[in-house]
């Protein structure tokens, strides 16, 4: 293998060896010329020359230099170094002319598919509760309102909280303690002596309903005919579903009023004779509207807008069977017998109209709308009742 002869036409020398080569004639002529020089030339003129060729030997090596090393070449242009790898970004854009860069435009940026947004808010998911909670009732609430707030039936409020409203809608208060069930159905405080097989067959539900439900931290096996639980303790029935406890008035038919005795003084005597109704009904009121509940399983009647002392009619012709004040939260109440089977019963009355075993004829006025008994509020609860189908719907016979 041939060695490299850097005197060879056919290898281009570098710069630098050109310079280096450049620099070894120059040294060498100028020692030729000190040595010849005259002995009568003055250190001066000696330390003249040396300086001169050290000049020249400077500017040679600052030049070379300057074209060789890419930065310096760059920085003395004002541009940006291509490699990042030469000067920290803090050099390069000290040393950026900002005159160069294009005008600043601010403009919207279209930006294309899905974007994001900042959102403020922080979502904390839901986890299901399983126990129960105490909720005060508020002025403005409804049995309804209530329900809706927790997402549960009406009916699991009524269920839940037994001592407070007795099953009576009607008797919702402000600043009442209400227990809010985490699901719907009903709870049961643990007696001694209680059988969970029991307690579920009166809720109408599996046993296994009320063990599998977490927030009875009950234990998976368990005696269902005797289970080891504490008295007093509060299980949770899910879908558990009782009767209501009948608050309402009860049937007092004209020929059998002693019934009527135990829902208040209003109760009336036997009345053999009388109007029959007309086979149809009509509105009992002024107002079109319903203010309150409508019927339900729970509210077997309508409850009818108005303001006190709105007149109250006899819905069809028939016998005064009660008038008077109610025991069992109607306040002032009449209930009137149609002879055919049918009863009508006006409550929370600010006024009776008619007295016991008074004939009422369809259309008559027998009172006015209040807000006595269980009533929060002026209006017209309204029931129909028949011997064969019991409490029904008003709405099915007639309407404003
Ligand atoms: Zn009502």
């Amino acid at each position: 293998m041939p060695t490299l002869d850097i005197d060879s036409p056919y290898i281009k020398p570098n710069r630098l060896r050109i310079v280096q080569r450049g620099i070894n004639v120059f040294i060498k002529k100028w020692r030729h010329r000190f040595n010849d020089a005259p002995s009568c030339r003055s250190i001066a003129l000696k330390a003249a020359l040396y300086s001169g060729g050290l000049l020249a030997i400077g500017g040679l090596i600052w030049f070379t230099v300057k074209n060789h090393l890419p930065f310096s070449a760059h920085a003395a242009s004002g541009v940006a170094p291509s490699s990042p790898g030469i000067a920290t970004p803090a050099e390069a854009a000290r040393q950026l002319d900002v005159g160069h860069l294009p005008p600043y435009r601010p403009q919207r940026v279209e930006q294309e598919g899905i974007q994001r947004r900042a959102n403020i808010n922080t979502i904390i998911p839901d986890r299901p509760r399983m126990g129960m909670v105490q909720y005060t009732v508020e002025a403005g609430d409804s049995l309804f309102g209530i329900a809706d707030k927790f997402d549960l039936r009406p009916e699991t409020i009524l269920w839940g909280n037994f001592d407070v409203l007795q099953d009576d809608p009607h008797s919702l208060r402000p600043g009442q303690e209400l227990n809010i069930l985490p699901i719907d159905g009903t709870f049961y405080e643990w007696h001694e002596g209680d059988s969970l097989n029991a307690v579920a067959s009166f809720f109408s539900v599996d046993p296994q309903e009320i063990l599998g439900w977490p927030g009875n931290s009950l234990p998976p096996y368990l005696d269902l005919s005797n289970p080891d639980i504490v008295p007093g303790t509060r299980l949770v029935i899910p879908s558990g579903r009782r009767e209501f406890v009948s608050w309402q008035a009860p049937r007092i038919s004209r020929s059998n009023p002693a019934v009527a005795r135990i829902a208040g003084p209003g109760a009336c005597g036997s009345v053999y004779d009388g109007p029959v109704g007309e086979g149809f009904f009509i509105w009992p009121t002024t107002a079109p509207l319903l203010s309150g509940y409508n019927f339900s399983s729970f509210h077997p009647g309508i409850d009818i807008a108005g303001s006190t002392g709105n007149a109250v009619f006899a819905s069809a012709s028939g016998v005064v069977g009660y008038a008077g004040w109610n025991n069992c939260g109607y306040g002032y109440m009449v209930v009137i017998d149609h002879g055919d089977g049918w009863q009508t019963l006006y409550g929370h009355m600010s006024q009776v109209n008619v007295v016991c075993g008074q004939a009422a004829f369809q259309g008559g006025v027998i009172g006015g709308v209040g807000s006595t008994g269980n009533s929060s509020g002026a209006h017209l609860h309204f029931e129909m009742q028949h011997d064969a189908y019991g409490k029904v719907n008003p709405f099915d016979l007639v309407s404003p």
